[in-house]
């Protein structure tokens, strides 16, 4: 098992996606769509867009959490926590190739589980994760860290929970969010590349005609308020 363990690491750390190749995987995917005019949720323009949720398929996702195991392999994490509705998936293979890791000296696993969001605000855990998180050493994981709103809620509840949050991993910082901003003592993201967010009465991309994208983001939604606009007479 142990040796098997080795072989596998070898071969996956041996070859570690680098940013700019991760960038691309994401694009063969349609996590990632670049040079186009995307609506972002809150009203701003921009022309790229991203949405991790499209990581669907285990090849992808195991092969940009790679980097990320191998950065924490001698930082001794015994779990790894993402926020439910972003990052379990990529927690899940991050806490598999830190396993293999380290399981040959520890002969434990690294264990993933998930904070969800508490019915009063923030985020908790299910009583039979608990245990799991008492005095762990804990590295919570991320797919993309906008505000890191998210990010301080997980590390809050695993704190909470009793644990040591070591440091927080993200496969895409985009919002040039910092460890010191997250109050975690490192941050570590495999993509740190921030994006344009233009307000829309000031985009360049209006400006030079570029059509919205309507089939991602809130595209759609835009022009109809557009059309809204110009077919209401002016009072
Ligand atoms: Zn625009």
């Amino acid at each position: 098992m142990f040796n098997e363990a080795q072989d596998l690491l070898t071969r996956q750390f041996g070859q570690l996606v680098t940013p700019e190749e991760a960038i691309r995987e994401l694009e063969r995917v349609g996590a990632l769509i670049q040079n186009s005019h995307i609506v972002y949720v809150k009203g701003g323009h921009g022309d790229k867009y991203v949405d991790l949720a499209k990581v669907t398929g285990p090849y992808t996702a195991s092969r940009i959490c790679v980097p990320i195991a191998y950065h924490f392999r001698h930082y001794q994490i015994d779990l790894v926590v993402a926020p439910v509705q972003k990052a379990p998936k990529f927690a899940e293979w991050v806490a598999y190739y830190l396993t293999l890791a380290t399981m040959p000296f520890t002969g434990k696993e690294v264990n993933n589980i998930w904070a969800e969001k508490l019915p009063g605000g923030g985020f908790g855990f299910r009583s039979s994760h608990e245990p799991l998180v008492r005095g762990a050493k804990v590295l919570v994981v991320e797919d993309t860290i906008n505000s890191g709103g998210t990010s301080q809620d997980t590390v809050a509840a695993s704190r909470r929970s009793g644990a040591e949050v070591v440091a927080v991993a993200g496969i895409w910082n985009r919002g040039g969010v910092t460890a010191e901003k997250l109050g975690v003592p490192k941050l570590y993201s495999l993509i740190d590349l921030q994006m344009d967010n233009y307000p829309a009465a000031n985009c360049p991309l209006c400006a030079e005609g570029r059509p919205i994208n309507t089939a991602v983001g809130h595209g759609l939604d835009f022009l109809k308020n557009q059309a809204e606009k110009i077919a209401q007479p002016v009072a």
